[in-house]
């Protein structure tokens, strides 16, 4: 299981749960590159364990458990995975 980062972080992007996650999986942060092209941020599904600090922190609440993202937002599964392949 993983968390999946929607279609709300657009436009938003303020990188509150790069501050929160404890273990790093949310790119790319504010000091690496890309992150001012990037649309959204992403989840690594790999590293990812479930916390749900990231969602708690989310402003937009565009944060999902893989298993409760909306049917309408079904394809940032894929997207926040294919961001690390
Ligand atoms: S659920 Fe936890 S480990 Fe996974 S991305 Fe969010 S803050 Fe990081
Ligand atoms: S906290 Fe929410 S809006 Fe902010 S970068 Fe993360 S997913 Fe995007």
């Amino acid at each position: 299981m993983t968390y999946v980062i929607t279609e709300s972080c657009i436009g938003t992007k303020d990188a509150s749960c790069t501050e929160v996650c404890p273990v790093d999986c949310i790119h790319p942060t504010p000091d690496e590159d890309g992150y001012d092209q990037a649309d959204q941020l992403y989840i690594d599904p790999e590293e990812c364990i479930d916390c749900d600090a990231c969602a708690e922190s989310c402003p937009v609440d565009a944060i999902f458990s893989e298993d409760q993202v909306p049917d309408d937002l079904q394809s940032y599964i894929q997207k926040n995975a294919a961001h690390y392949a």
